[in-house]
């Protein structure tokens, strides 16, 4: 279990300064979670201010 960001994701970079694992990394147009390192701890989609972030 990850979080997933979606398309939704306008890049704005907040959910990679709450991770603290450091999961989170700028992608090609949108940010992209590891799925190996992400430990759901929620704090992503908590601080998105577009909800991109989706537990899967
Ligand atoms: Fe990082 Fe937590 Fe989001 Fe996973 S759910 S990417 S660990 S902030
Ligand atoms: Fe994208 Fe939301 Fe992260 Fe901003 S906080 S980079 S919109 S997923």
């Amino acid at each position: 279990m990850a979080y997933v960001i979606s398309d939704e994701c306008i890049a704005c970079g907040a959910c990679a300064a709450e991770c603290s694992v450091n999961a989170i990394s700028e992608g090609d147009g949108k940010y992209v979670i590891d799925a190996d390192t992400c430990i759901s701890c929620g704090n992503c989609a908590n601080v998105c201010p577009v909800g991109a972030p989706k537990a899967e």
